[in-house]
């Protein structure tokens, strides 16, 4: 192999993973470039915004403190909506403020912010450049091709996103069937910090992170969310593609009926649209570790590797991608000290994430995303939960009922069967 290299590292994609990638190798001394084809860090990006942040800790101390975030979030609310109805489990905890474990983030403001650190820390940052293909020799991998120009280095990380084509050209994830990718809608609507203040009984830089599922989506498999940032509000749908595909409707109008459903229309109500967009995401994380991460010279993080992980009530994807982030510096650290860039040499980054929280998620809630398949999570139960809270409540003037029976006649009354009850309330423990 030449070793006439540009860089120690190239970095494709500056989203969260390839930024904490960036960083961690330009602090350990190596030469970084670090390639994003947006006109700025953050133009090309969205993300649904809650941060579970403690890992951004250990790369930029005092993140919290120093960095663009909008709010700790100290209330998770889990809203079950109907058309004419939603129940909530509110949970309220002010030990999540301190020491912070979420925080809401609006990519545009995070990103720009992030790429200056690593300018600090010695990466050079390429922005409004795109990568169009891999330079090998061999089966190595030494460099990328960029237009017309060529950049060569020991290793080369793809940090490029969901769609990664780089992950894709080396042969390391095959192109995703319709089934385990979903779309997420998602629009950013101004409102005066006072309004967030009241209508969501939060104060200070306190925030509020709602996960809605039922009627939301329109039956689709996925769900609605709902995020409170400083003085905006984020919200909208994360959809299946393959359900979507399936009922024939449109991304952008489930996301128009879901802000204009009554229980969520009064909490942005005399909001103005800031931002509207939308991604793909994956929905089946968890078997991505059954994939190969690396090639001779090649070290997939992030989104590119389909690090995400939906469980229903949390959806992740910005923590994990930091985490890989940091187990790649840390093995590639390794490998350029060894000067082995085989796959061999680069073998470190299994064992890193495997060690690290991103790898143990990922085998905890390895059954979640079929779990999430069954269509029942998206109609019945939330219509159960609503027949069940209205017989406790509605007063018809007929005998009133203890709350056992007044279920069962819920259960009756729904398409549900207690063989269902038991088969997904069983499914649930073990996904969840
Ligand atoms: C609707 C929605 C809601 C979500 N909500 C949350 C949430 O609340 N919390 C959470 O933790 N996660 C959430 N996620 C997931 C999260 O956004 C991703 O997991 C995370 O952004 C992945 O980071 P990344 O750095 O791997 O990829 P990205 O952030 O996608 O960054 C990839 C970068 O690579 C660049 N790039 C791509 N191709 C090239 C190329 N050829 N050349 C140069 N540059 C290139 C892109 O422009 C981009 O900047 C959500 C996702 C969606 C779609």
């Amino acid at each position: 192999m030449s070793t006439d290299v540009d860089f120690d590292v190239i970095v494709i994609g500056a989203g969260i993973a390839g930024m904490v990638c960036a960083h961690q190798l330009a602090r350990a001394g190596h030469e970084v470039v670090l390639i994003e084809r947006g006109q700025e860090p953050g133009t090309k990006n969205l993300s649904g915004g809650v941060l579970y942040c403690r890992v951004l800790e250990a790369v930029f101390p005092g993140f919290v403190e120093r960095a663009p975030v909008e709010r700790r979030i100290t209330r998770n609310v889990l809203s079950f909506l109907n058309d004419t109805s939603h129940l909530n489990v509110d949970y309220w905890d002010s030990r999540l403020a301190e020491p912070v474990n979420a925080v809401t983030v609006l990519r545009a403001k995070l990103d720009p912010w992030m790429a200056a650190e690593c300018e600090q820390a010695g990466v050079m940052v390429m922005p409004g450049v795109r990568v169009d293909a891999l330079l090998r020799e061999g089966d190595q991998v030494v460099g990328v091709r960029a237009g017309d120009d060529e950049l060569r280095a020991h290793v080369v990380v793809a940090a490029d996103g969901v769609n990664s084509f780089i992950a894709q050209e080396a042969g390391v994830r095959p192109k995703e069937p319709i089934k385990h990718l979903a779309v997420g809608v998602k629009s950013v609507i101004a409102l005066p910090r006072t309004t967030i203040e009241d209508r969501f009984r939060v104060s200070g830089d306190e925030g509020v992170a709602y996960a809605f599922v039922g009627d939301c989506t329109q039956s689709i498999a996925g769900g609605g969310f709902l995020y409170t940032n400083l003085d905006s509000v984020s919200l909208g749908v994360v959809l299946r593609l393959d359900d979507l595909e399936a009922k024939g409707l449109s991304s952008a109008d489930v996301h128009d009926r879901f802000l204009a459903h009554p229980a969520v229309e009064p909490l942005i109500r005399g909001g103005e649209l800031l931002e509207y967009g939308c991604h793909l995401t994956i929905e089946d994380g968890p078997a991505m570790v059954a994939h190969d991460l690396t090639r001779p010279g090649l070290v997939i993080i992030g989104d590119a590797a389909g690090f995400t992980l939906n469980t229903g009530l949390t959806i992740r994807g910005m923590d994990l991608a930091a985490a890989s982030g940091m187990a790649a510096a840390t093995a590639i650290t390794a490998a350029l000290k060894a000067g082995d860039f085989s796959d061999d040499g680069l073998s470190g980054y299994r064992a890193e994430l495997d060690r690290s929280f991103v790898g143990a998620d990922l085998k905890t809630y390895a059954k979640a995303p079929a779990f999430l398949e069954n269509p029942r999570m998206y109609s019945e139960y939330g219509q159960l939960l609503a027949e069940v809270f209205h017989g406790i409540y509605a007063h018809d003037l007929t005998p009133r009922k203890h709350l056992v029976p007044t279920a069962m006649a819920a259960v009756k009354a729904s398409r549900l069967t207690l063989s269902h009850l038991m088969r997904d309330g069983w499914a649930a423990a073990r996904a969840l």
